[in-house]
């Protein structure tokens, strides 16, 4: 069922585990991340950004198919639709458009700014009961075209927006979305620390979840990371299941062309990263 992200993430929170936000694609990706979700019995977040969104055609094309898959397919857990990365403009449309959860990113503009339209976009998703993630001091690598490094968020600007009354929070940690380059240093959990002492049971958000190692999954999870985003691993595997399928000639074997076989193998695969995942992140059979 679809449902805004707070209560999944407090109990997540709670109980020393994360809920995954699989970004998604398109219906193969959107069926692939809600099938295992399903099968795991695990509490899944549905993340859109606004490239994606644009790409299926608008953020209502994506809210209607959702919203039909959960039901058509029954799906019982729960399942927030959360817009990824969000303008202030975007943040909006998503609202309008039947998401359960928004992310406003306004961690490029000046802090008072991000502070003001944070407050007003919380009380617009409040008011319709719709969960939302602000960020502080931005997160490293690509993020729809723009590259910076993996930086560390203020610990005070972190507790500030906190008090604001949003939902989650995403700072950076030294985290990278994308891939992550040989000579990274790892995550800060010294600035992580420090952001949990002053905002206390707010559930943080860890993005560029791929290529972080395990262990350090693990030890941002006990310092109270509730959601941790994955995007990049699951295009990964999907193009490569899908390469080795072309490579083998499959496509040419019989009705191998038939869209539903071609992308058939790049679905499973997406499914193998997900259960992959969940299970690290320890959501699986938290549904209830
Ligand atoms: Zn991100």
């Amino acid at each position: 069922m679809l449902v805004s992200a707070t209560e999944m993430l407090q109990k997540a929170a709670a109980g020393k585990y994360a809920v995954g936000q699989f970004n998604i694609n398109n219906l193969e990706w959107t069926k692939s991340v809600l099938l295992t979700a399903q099968e795991l019995n695990s509490p899944v977040i549905l993340g859109v950004s606004e490239g994606a969104g644009k790409y299926m055609t608008g953020f209502k094309t994506v809210a209607a198919m959702v919203k039909a898959m959960i039901e058509e397919l029954n799906i019982t857990v729960p399942v927030a639709l959360h817009l990824d990365h969000g303008t202030y403009e975007g943040s909006k449309k998503c609202i309008e458009a039947g998401f359960s959860s928004i992310m406003f990113d306004g961690s490029h503009l000046p802090f008072d700014e991000n502070v003001e339209k944070s407050k007003e976009l919380i009380a617009l998703a409040h008011s319709k009961g719709i969960s939302i993630e602000c960020e502080v001091g931005a997160i490293g690598g690509e993020e729809d075209g723009v590259v910076g490094k993996g930086e560390c968020a203020d610990p005070n600007e972190c507790k500030k927006i906190a008090d604001l009354g949003v939902d989650m929070l995403a700072a950076g940690i030294g985290n990278i979305h994308g891939k992550y380059p040989a000579n990274w240093e790892g995550l800060s959990f010294e600035t992580l620390a420090a952001i949990k002492e002053l905002t206390k049971e707010m559930p943080l958000v860890l993005h560029g979840g791929t290529g972080i190692p395990a262990d350090q999954i693990k030890k941002a999870i006990s310092l109270g990371v509730a959601k941790i985003n994955v995007n990049t691993e699951c295009q990964l595997s999907f193009a490569e299941a899908t390469r080795k399928y072309i490579e083998a000639g499959k496509d040419l074997e019989g009705k191998g062309f038939d869209p539903r076989k071609l992308l058939a193998p790049g679905a499973e695969a997406i499914k193998a990263t997900v259960k992959e995942k969940m299970e690290l992140f320890g959501s699986v059979g938290k549904a209830n």
